[in-house]
């Protein structure tokens, strides 16, 4: 039975892994499970803890979906109830969180019969009283650790999530995949004001569905925005 620890690149699972590694525990192998949504300094982040579990000679495993997210999202055929078939599963957020399923499974799959480790903070206790499926640990829980203070963790190591002249927790509540559909309003207009390359690959993914991004769109959105500026 392995020790399997779960890494997204985020600030919970990052703070986990490193701490882990600091008191010795034993880890044998580490595993990212790549959406192709992530924000380049979560990227950055996981090229760096990839080349310190290297030097550590602790294997670190890259996991896919079945198919790339984009493609599951836009080109897809989807066969609906109603006999009409629909391009893709279109955003995935909200009530419709395909891509959680498709990540829990591959990585139910691949670590079931060992023991995981889950960056789940101490704050968090309603999504641990949901992730009871395998011999689960959350060591930031048993740690009395904070979402506040794994990021705090994460910057006193140098990680600070660099987006331009941004930190991205400075700009958003969690990571995440950039264009999920459970941002808020606030992440939105941070992401807008802020991070402008990522907001036009919102706009691309707009154009590519006609379900509305979070029932308004990314036009109505950008609008709303450009008002405020004003
Ligand atoms: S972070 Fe959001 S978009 Fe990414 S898989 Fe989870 S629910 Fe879906």
């Amino acid at each position: 039975m392995k020790h399997i620890v779960q890494f997204s690149g985020g600030k919970d699972s990052t703070a986990m892994l490193n701490l882990m590694i600091d008191k010795g525990m034993k880890i044998d192998e580490v595993v990212f499970f790549d959406t192709g949504w992530e924000f380049d300094s979560v990227y950055r982040n996981i090229e760096e803890h990839k080349k310190k579990l290297q030097s550590l000679n602790i294997p670190f495993t890259i996991l896919k979906p079945q198919k790339p997210f984009d493609y599951l999202a836009f080109e897809k055929e989807v066969h609906k109830k109603d006999g009409t078939i629909q391009k893709g599963y279109s955003w995935c957020g909200g009530l419709c969180r395909w891509g959680t399923t498709e990540k829990l499974r591959v990585l139910e799959n691949y670590c079931k019969g060992n023991i995981e480790y889950v960056g789940l903070a101490f704050d968090e206790q309603d999504r641990i009283a949901k992730k009871r499926k395998g011999i689960k640990n959350f060591p930031l829980n048993e740690w009395q650790m904070k979402e506040i203070d794994a990021l705090n963790d994460c910057y006193s190591r140098g990680v600070t999530y660099q987006e331009g002249e941004y930190r991205l927790y400075d700009l958003l509540v969690r990571a995440s995949c950039y264009c999920c559909g459970n941002k808020n309003l606030k992440e939105l207009r941070n992401i807008y004001n802020c991070l402008p390359c990522y907001w036009e690959k919102l706009k691309d993914k707009q154009s590519k569905t006609d379900r509305l991004y979070k029932k308004i769109g990314i036009d109505a959105l950008e609008h709303r925005f450009e008002k405020e500026l004003l």
